[in-house]
């Protein structure tokens, strides 16, 4: 497959009253065009500053990309890009969607012109080229009657259909990588199926690279092709979806398997809920970043951070339990086939 974005050593801290937070700590991932890459983890680990500094969206200041960080897009360093260069690319070839379309649309402006708007400065569209493209773009994302819907404004969509819209808006341009935030946070159940659903179809007629950012694991299950596990600004697991979910190797990625339902396992059982906080971001982190939280903890968890370690050609784990000498744990049941 052809690689699309190259992420090296990327760090990304805030400058506060309080102190420097050091949010993003070194990540480093690649995607291919057409592939889904899922990045995963609680609230605050880092996942949206990670997702937000490959378009450069962070706020700068506070925000601060780090000296040593490299975010490569089809080959251009986007970290160097001029202001110029930025606003081609974002829309046009790198494209977010966010968790809440109702504060991501402008309550003033019809949804037409929302979607045309992008298309006019990127494509060059005269006013009604844009807005034929704009209810074209709603029926892909299987809006009835489009040719009158471009003439609506976002508050008599439902919330499904405004996620539909944004996912429209989003696409226009066909860009090569869309990033979606938490698509379905603000949905109910059915509806985030059908959007996870129109987004998968979506992909594969237009070969986009998807980031799926979530807290989620249930969410990414029938979706992505590789997960990037994150804890505390770090990649902490990666692998394919198939590996975190059957062969997921650190205790973090188990307590997130824990806390997702399922209905192949017969079980009487609670679901499960991580106890404890994330360690806080302000301090420099000494030894392994989930060690108040972790029941296998041993004394060098404390003292030292632990090694990645190389399971599989995609599969990676950083955590003291696979060193040779470590005891052997019996790892839990959740991740029965
Ligand atoms: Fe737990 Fe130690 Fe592994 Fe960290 S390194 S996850 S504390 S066992």
């Amino acid at each position: 497959m052809e690689r699309i974005l190259e992420v090296s050593n990327l760090s990304v801290s805030f400058h506060t009253y309080a102190g420097e937070v050091k949010a993003v700590r070194g990540i480093n991932f690649s995607l291919d065009k057409g592939e889904t890459l899922a990045l995963v983890g609680e609230s605050g680990c880092g996942k949206t500053v990670t997702a937000k500094a490959l378009m450069r969206l962070n706020p700068e200041p506070p925000g601060d990309i780090k000296e040593g960080s490299s975010v490569k897009f089809d080959g251009e360093e986007v970290l160097n890009m001029s202001k110029e260069r930025l606003k081609k690319l974002r829309g046009a070839e790198i494209s977010m969607i966010f968790q809440d379309p109702m504060t991501s649309l402008n309550p003033t402006m019809k949804i037409g012109d929302q979607i045309a708007e992008s298309l006019k400065i990127h494509n060059k569209l005269n006013k009604k080229e844009s807005l034929d493209r704009a209810a074209k773009m709603l029926e892909t994302v299987n809006i009835p009657e489009p040719k009158e819907r471009i003439n609506n404004y976002p508050h008599e969509f439902s919330g499904g259909m405004r996620q539909r819209v944004m996912i429209a808006m989003a696409l226009a341009c066909n860009p090569k990588i869309l990033i979606a935030d938490e698509p379905t946070t603000a949905l109910d159940v059915t509806i985030q199926a059908q959007i996870l659903e129109l987004l998968k179809n979506l992909q594969s007629t237009m070969n986009t690279a998807i980031i799926l950012v979530t807290h989620d694991l249930g969410v990414v299950a029938n979706f992505a092709d590789r997960i990037n596990v994150i804890y505390a600004g770090q990649i902490i697991e990666e692998g394919t979806t198939e590996e975190i979910f059957y062969e997921g190797e650190h205790p973090y990625t188990w307590a997130l398997l824990s806390s997702v339902p399922r209905l192949d396992i017969e079980s009487k059982k609670e679901l499960y809920s991580l106890g404890g906080t994330p360690p806080d971001l302000l301090l420099p982190l000494e030894g392994c970043p989930f060690a108040s939280r972790c029941r296998y903890c041993m004394g060098i968890c404390r003292e030292k951070m632990p090694p990645k370690t190389e399971i599989s050609e995609n599969h990676s784990v950083t955590c003291w339990l696979k060193h040779p000498s470590a005891p052997r744990i019996e790892k839990p049941d959740l991740l029965r086939r």
